[in-house]
């Protein structure tokens, strides 16, 4: 597989605080734009063990990877079913979301891929969405119907599972909804201590925020409601501020709700990761670009932490 053409260099990183609270969270004042000519670009995963960014180019259909020793980047997997996010698990194995495929997969350590999930009550999911894993076991995911509304990310075609919903598989395969009454939920994290779940809902351009009760869900109140745009990712970071993908940028928020600042972008923002040995490199990817800079923080834990409980 040939090599792509590598960084396209980088811009200023714009911060705006509107928080008092938002001092000391910074990076390093250099946007780096690590590689750019994808279609839509989202789902990125960092990989402490393999030094690599995996990230969809959802309507090439492709799978990209870029290689933090070389700042090279290829094509990981093309075909790719028409992936969008991505996690690690607890074993550090990629979990996939496939609009395509209209599946949740696990890439297994040989190479082969498990099906996660792909039906419910005989009815094919829509297209998944973003999925995060726990130390347990357990794998969440939502199902937005963005990839059958058009050919455009997948394959034009209707629900067939009564909506768009949030859904748990636990390590037996038993899949189930954990919460029914969403627009469009699409980015999902849990807080540090696995307590709360947030769900963004694009459609609503909101933040919810539920309570884990084992292996169900409480509350669902809004946390955030984006004023640029709609939210799609986000991701904690080590002091259990959420960042959430937006139109203009990024989106800091202090665990109470408030908005700290934002990190400017020049592309709409779909997702984003913390990687990194140290895990304190943001990596964005943000409409036809994959973006990173170092930050003043880090990410907050992952469940394959060898701490992870
Ligand atoms: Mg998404």
């Amino acid at each position: 597989m040939p090599l792509l053409e590598p960084l396209a260099g980088t811009v200023p990183a714009v911060w705006e605080k509107l928080d008092d609270r938002f001092a000391g969270i910074r990076g390093d004042g250099r946007l780096e734009r690590l590689w750019t000519g994808g279609r839509w670009l989202e789902g990125p995963v960092y990989s402490p063990a393999g030094r690599y960014v995996l990230f969809s180019d959802i309507p090439n259909d492709r799978i990209l990877r870029w290689d933090e020793t070389s700042y090279q980047i290829s094509e990981y997997r093309n075909p790719a079913g028409n992936t969008n996010g991505h996690t690690l698990d607890q074993e550090g194995r990629l979990v996939s979301c496939e609009h395509g495929n209209r599946r949740v997969t696990r890439t297994e350590h040989d190479g082969s891929i498990t099906v996660l999930a792909s039906h419910r009550d005989g009815g094919r999911l829509n297209s998944p969405n973003d999925v995060v894993a726990r130390a347990d076991g357990t794998v969440w995911f939502t199902d937005p119907a963005y990839g059958i509304d058009s050919d455009y990310e997948g394959f034009k075609g209707s629900i067939e599972v009564g909506g768009c919903h949030v859904y748990r598989v636990d390590p037996d395969g038993t899949l189930a909804v954990v919460a029914d009454d969403f627009n469009r939920p699409n980015g999902l994290a849990f807080s540090n201590d696995g307590s709360l779940l947030y769900v963004t809902d694009t459609e609503e351009a909101t933040i919810r925020v539920f309570r884990v009760d084992g292996s169900t869900l409480s509350g669902g109140e809004l946390f955030a409601e984006c004023g640029n745009g709609a939210f799609d990712g986000i991701r904690l970071d080590s002091e259990g501020r959420v960042w959430g993908a937006a139109a203009d940028g990024v989106h800091v928020y202090h665990p109470d709700g408030t908005l700290l600042g934002k990190l400017l972008v020049p592309e709409t923002v779909s997702n984003l990761c913390f990687g990194g040995a140290k895990r304190n490199r943001l990596f964005l990817t943000a409409t036809t670009s994959l973006y990173s800079l170092f930050t003043t923080v880090n990410g907050g834990p992952q469940p394959y932490d060898t701490t992870a409980t």
